[in-house]
């Protein structure tokens, strides 16, 4: 018996379509460099697989957020590749930055002192990317590091700038006044680093036309096919497909109530199917009562709570042998993107994506 055979659901991973993904993003820059954005495992979709259909398309610029994603993305690429770690390294722990020929993104003035006492203690200038914050309080330098910049050039003595980076926090709201801001923001202080790369844009921010793009590209999302611009018709495609397999068939009688907490009371004869995938797989407890499973499709909804391994479906009127036990249903197809599901979750694609579990058969299509 193969793990297939035993597999409760099965997650489709694409990347034939996070390949066409990139071509879209960099034609979409113009003449910036497009780089990606693997943190978070490639936003659940799996490093290693995702980062060699990237190089595969030529990607040669990557990110992550944090320091031990670094490491074990650069056993992956070839040398040359560039990694940044967008948190620089903790306190501490900028030699291992070094070792393994990451990149890290200065944010702070302490992170700035480690990695010149380092360029001191090793006798050479260190590559480092150096952001901004221009305007979301998150990371990065503040506008009094940039006035003491300003006065003292000499402080970033030891470091060689490679990146000027900064990061929108309304990007996906291209009337937002504050992209506009950032933007002018941004723009002064790359003026202090002439001759330096410079990356303002993640996805949305590819899409907010010529000004943004600046040098580099940083899309993470719109790579796996979250729309990066809400209202508009989105032009990546879609890279993940999930289905779960029924386990339980059961009929229930009017007033007859399922799942915790006796949420759903049947307002007549139902026909109730048990799936294989719960809030434990990242299908999250939100969509209770709000979502559904499509089924050759045709939309069965989520009726009761969703548990922690199963959700249950008003499967009423749909043919028995379609949904009998060991059948599938489509959690994430063409009829309910991430998106979709996102939407009817109270939260952003982002979440649900990362929020895979991994209890899943995995499967990549269109590898090399
Ligand atoms: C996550 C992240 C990105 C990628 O953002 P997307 O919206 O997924 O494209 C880019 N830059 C920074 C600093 C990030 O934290």
């Amino acid at each position: 018996m193969t793990s297939a055979t035993r597999a409760g659901a099965y997650l489709t991973i694409d990347l034939h379509a996070v390949r066409a993904n990139y071509r879209t993003l960099a034609a979409h820059g113009g003449g910036a460099e497009c780089g990606a954005v693997l943190k978070a495992d490639a936003y659940g979709l799996g490093m290693a697989p995702v980062a060699a259909a990237l190089l595969a398309e030529g990607c040669r610029t990557f990110f992550t957020a944090h320091l031990d994603e670094g490491i074990r993305l650069r056993a992956l690429l070839p040398f040359g590749a560039t990694i940044y770690v967008m948190h620089g390294a903790m306190p501490g722990a900028a030699r291992d930055c070094l070792a393994h020929d990451l990149v890290p993104v200065l944010n702070d003035p302490g992170q700035i002192a480690e990695w010149r006492a380092l360029a001191a203690e090793t006798g050479r200038r260190l590559p480092a990317a150096i952001q901004f914050d221009t305007g979301m309080a998150r990371m990065g330098l503040a506008g009094a590091d940039l006035e003491r910049l300003r006065q003292d050039p000499a402080w970033l003595d030891g470091i060689q700038p490679r990146l000027v980076m900064s990061h929108l926090a309304c990007a996906d709201e291209a009337q937002h006044p504050l992209n506009a801001r950032q933007r002018g923001r941004f723009d002064a202080v790359r003026a202090l680093f002439p001759g330096v790369p410079g990356s303002l844009a993640n996805s949305s921010g590819v899409f907010l036309g010529p000004a943004f793009h600046h040098d580099l590209l940083r899309p993470g999302a719109a790579l796996y096919g979250i729309h990066p611009q809400p209202g508009s018709v989105n032009p990546l495609a879609q890279a993940v497909s999930l289905a779960a397999r029924v386990v339980q068939l059961r009929s229930i009688d009017a007033g007859d109530i399922v799942g915790y907490g006796a949420r759903y009371v049947a307002p007549g004869p139902r026909r109730i199917a048990t799936i294989a995938i719960g809030y434990a797989d990242g299908w999250l407890r939100a969509l209770s009562g709000r979502s559904y499973a499509w089924v050759d499709g045709v939309a069965a909804p989520f009726v009761g709570t969703v548990s922690m391994d199963s959700i249950t479906l008003d499967v009423t009127g749909m043919p028995e042998a379609r949904i009998a036990p060991g059948q599938s249903v489509d959690l994430l197809c063409e009829k309910q993107t991430v998106d979709d599901v996102a939407a009817q979750a109270g939260t952003i694609g982002y979440e649900v994506l990362t929020r895979l579990g991994s209890r899943f058969e995995r499967r990549y299509v269109g590898g090399m």
